[in-house]
């Protein structure tokens, strides 16, 4: 396969971190007879220092032009005053707008070997496997919201709101999703209260009649489902919910793992190319000490192959490498709990020899 990808490093540690992801693809290339070809492009604070611009138009062109998209991470302090013209989130909401990128993936699976890094117990982790489709271009996040006076004060309000095509086709990409994998879907809602859940109920439920029959299919409240993240992690395959409820659920699964280092997502849309990036930030307090920890950006990078590419041989391939130097007991400090630890490159020479 001939592949054009873009990267987009950023700031901070972005650009540490996307180098092994880098190396990483390219030992792959090379193992299974593939071509990638890479593009880097300023986005972030280090664009805004360029060209004035968190997302340059050339580096926007050049993503709408590549079959994936690689993303660091964006921002830090230099770029933080608040009275500046832009700052370098502009650049990232623009750019899911831009491509149209309607569904954030987030997989929720603690690795056996660090199952001691997260904050519950192992008993109830072990063999925890999710993935969450969360919508992220509707919803209370881009409805109408205004303020005005009130007796009190002031009075505010944001509007919730979905259509039937924006919850048909991420609920489409997500029971897609659970047909390769476990062919369970939930759906999170709260359609005991919310007009617009109702919605999200009714369309589903269709959907899954009328198109995925073999997928078995359920709804939890969102509300029950903070519970249920706790307390039965590994009865769930794929969530799909909408925005907001998706922001709060992932950000708790992703202390199930225990650590940020290690987590990656995916944002797909249609027909542009899919962004893949960790879910960490820049980490202006170790950049450029060469001590981040690579592996989320790997792990972003297996899931480029997988959900852009069709590659799935060649994605388990790097997560089952992931997976042994973890079990051989390699560390990056942040998921070292103040053993001895290894720097960023050492992680990534791991990665490759296992490739
Ligand atoms: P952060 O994720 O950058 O860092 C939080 C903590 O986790 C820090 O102590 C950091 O050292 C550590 N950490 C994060 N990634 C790590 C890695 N790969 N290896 C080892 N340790 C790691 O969050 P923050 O400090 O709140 O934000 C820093 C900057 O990043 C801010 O400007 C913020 O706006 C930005 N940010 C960007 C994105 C993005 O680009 N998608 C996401 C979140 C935050």
């Amino acid at each position: 396969m001939d592949a054009k990808i873009v990267l987009l490093p950023g700031d901070g540690i972005g650009p540490e971190v996307v180098a092994e992801a880098v190396r990483v693809l390219e030992a792959v290339a090379a193992k299974f007879g593939h071509k990638f070809a890479f593009t880097s492009c300023p986005m972030g604070g280090n664009a805004i220092d360029t060209h004035g611009n968190p997302l340059p138009d050339e580096t926007l062109a050049a993503c709408r032009k590549a079959d994936a998209v690689l993303l660091g991470a964006v921002g830090g302090p230099k770029w933080d005053d608040p009275a500046a013209k832009t700052r370098p989130e502009v650049g990232l909401l623009k750019i899911r707008k831009e491509l149209g990128l309607f569904a954030n993936l987030r997989p929720i699976k603690p690795s056996a070997h660090l199952l001691d890094a997260s904050p519950l117990k192992r008993e109830i982790l072990e063999g925890t496997d999710i993935l969450f489709f969360r919508e992220l271009t509707g919803g209370v996040y881009f409805g109408e919201s205004g303020r005005k006076p009130h007796p009190s004060g002031e009075e505010a309000w944001s509007v919730m709101i979905y259509s039937t095509g924006e919850i048909e086709r991420i609920v489409r990409l997500a029971a897609t999703a659970a047909r390769g994998r476990r062919g369970k879907l939930t759906m999170v809602d709260k359609a005991n209260v919310l007009e617009v859940s109702r919605l999200w109920r009714s369309v589903t439920a269709r959907v899954m009649k009328e198109e995925f029959p073999d997928i078995k299919y359920d709804t939890v409240l969102v509300d029950a489902m903070a519970m249920h993240l706790l307390s039965r992690p590994r009865d769930f395959d794929v969530v799909v919910t909408e925005n907001l409820f998706g922001d709060i659920l992932t950000d708790e699964g992703s202390m199930l793992t225990g650590s940020m280092g290690l987590l990656p997502s995916a944002s797909l849309g249609e027909p542009g190319p899919g962004l893949y990036e960790p879910i960490h930030g820049s980490a202006p307090d170790i950049a450029g000490k060469g001590i981040a920890n690579p592996l989320a950006t790997i792990l972003a990078a297996a899931m480029l192959l997988r959900h852009s590419l069709k590659l799935e041989q060649e994605a388990t391939t790097i997560e089952t490498a992931v997976e042994t130097v973890l079990q051989q007991g390699a560390r990056t400090a942040d998921i070292a709990a103040g053993k001895p630890s290894i720097a960023t490159r050492a992680m990534g020479d791991l990665v490759l020899r296992q490739l």
